[in-house]
């Protein structure tokens, strides 16, 4: 298994490539082997035969060509060897064999070439062609257009057209007419086809069934540095910090419930901050569900500070919002017959939690402001767009499940261009993903920031942990 790099990326797939390619797939072999101007030269050539011998057929495609008679099969090939070594087309002869198109393989089929090394002739052709609009692509559309003209099927518009095609074989690609002619000949090709109406899907589907089944998946993996920092450093000194304010708190104000709710905020912060710490959970998906938290609580409790005066008592609508929660829980528990005891939501438990809460309070609560919809839209009020923006977003597509954090973590690519880049699931877990660490000491360090404006933090126990953002 390999590992990722940019160009292994750099492909896409069209019907260029699944539909036309298989058929001129003989003239990307042609241009390998001779490169650009002696394919051009030897191409021509070919096309003027192909016409010679069976004017019948309408492009130079290789279904057409499988598609003539014996006598004018045999005639083309030998043809062929007379303008190019047989070594040349030798790596087709792996997809059309003796049992499938004896005729080919009679007159292609070579010893001096290895079967791998024919293998990887041609992979390296498909890799150069499967992206519709690369030099080699639209080269092997040019000679499709070259024998359309030779055989007066091709009517060009104006004289200028006919001057970029004319000049197209003349031109290196580094030529800045070229940047006109490319895509010139390319919509042309396109043209055409949609004209011509005749596509070979038997033919098509042979091809890539046979090559997809010649190798191997080669797949790449994803592998990011495991995460190397002292995390066991950060959570000691970010402990002193939360034992301080627990200090502060059960001594000086034990009943001032808008510090209890906003270090219990921090408090489940800091248990999910530590988690990731304790069971290495840096480079995972649940690392991932643990920035989504760090960052809604911190949104959270930037929100109930700047909207504490416009509220009778947001502290204890928060509290209510989210006991409710778990009330509403329970009384459906209650409805169901089904539940399990060893079930991972303990409902007798809750319904405690649920009562306790129900002696204090319980009123008529207003929780339009804690819903979870509304993240976005707290996140703009306290000033934090791009905490959303930047990462929020992206770790509630991992804890939703979506394509995107599927694709990401779950699914390795194969750079296969026979396979046509298809996806393989990573059942052995071989793929990891970047890891969440520094992003957790970023806004865990902003949530205790909140504290300290709040609750004043020594500053010796505020450097500690300032220290390692800049790790
Ligand atoms: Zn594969």
């Amino acid at each position: 298994m390999t590992k990722f790099n940019d160009s292994s990326m750099n492909f896409s797939f069209t019907k260029w490539s699944l539909e036309r390619l298989p058929e001129y797939i003989w003239i990307g072999l042609i241009f390998g082997y001779y490169g650009r101007n002696e394919g051009m030269r030897r191409l021509f050539l070919i096309c003027k035969k192909l016409l010679e011998i069976a004017e019948s057929i309408a492009l130079p495609r290789m279904s057409e060509i499988f598609s003539l008679n014996d006598a004018e099969q045999s005639k083309v090939y030998q043809e062929i060897l007379k303008i190019i070594s047989k070594d040349v087309l030798s790596p087709l002869t792996l997809i059309f064999t003796y049992s499938t198109n004896p005729l080919f393989a009679e007159n292609f089929v070579t010893i001096q070439t290895s079967v791998d090394d024919r293998l990887n002739i041609l992979m390296e052709i498909l890799r150069k062609t499967t992206n519709n609009q690369s030099e080699l692509s639209t080269d092997i559309r040019y000679i499709v257009l070259f024998y359309l003209s030779l055989s007066n099927k091709l009517h060009l518009g104006t004289r200028e057209q006919v001057d970029l095609l004319t000049q197209y074989s003349l031109m290196n690609h580094e030529n800045p007419v070229m940047q006109q002619a490319r895509p010139f000949i390319r919509s042309t090709e396109v043209m055409v086809f949609n004209l011509f109406e005749i596509s070979n899907e038997e033919y098509t589907s042979l091809f890539w069934e046979r090559v997809s089944k010649m190798t191997e998946c080669s797949l790449f993996k994803i592998q990011f540095d495991e995460e190397k920092r002292d995390t066991d450093h950060y959570i000691h000194c970010l402990k002193e910090i939360y034992s301080y304010l627990c200090e502060l708190f059960t001594n000086a104000s034990p009943l001032d419930n808008k510090m209890l709710v906003l270090l219990g905020i921090a408090t489940y912060s800091f248990k999910r901050i530590k988690e990731v710490s304790d069971h290495k959970l840096f480079n995972t998906i649940v690392g991932r569900s643990s920035v989504r938290v760090l960052i809604e609580n911190y949104i959270m409790m930037k929100y109930l500070v700047k909207n504490e005066s416009s509220y009778e008592d947001i502290w204890r609508d928060f509290q209510e919002y989210g006991i409710g929660q778990f009330k509403l829980i329970v009384e459906k528990s209650k409805e169901h017959s089904t539940v399990r005891e060893t079930s991972h939501v303990d409902y007798k438990y809750l319904d405690i939690l649920v009562s306790d809460f129900k002696h204090e309070y319980f009123l008529d609560m207003d929780t339009r402001y804690f819903d979870n919809l509304n993240i976005r839209k707290k996140a703009e009020i306290v000033d934090e767009k791009e905490l959303y923006d930047l990462y929020y977003d992206y770790d509630s597509a991992f804890e939703h499940g979506l394509w995107g954090a599927i694709r990401e973590s779950s699914l390795l690519s194969c750079n296969n261009p026979l396979h046509h880049y298809h996806c393989v699931p990573d059942i052995n877990d071989e793929q990891n993903l970047k890891s969440v660490w520094p992003d957790c000491i970023m806004v865990m360090n902003k949530t205790i920031d909140v504290l300290d404006e709040l609750y004043g933090i020594p500053d010796s126990l505020v450097r500690g942990i300032l220290d390692f953002e800049r790790e």
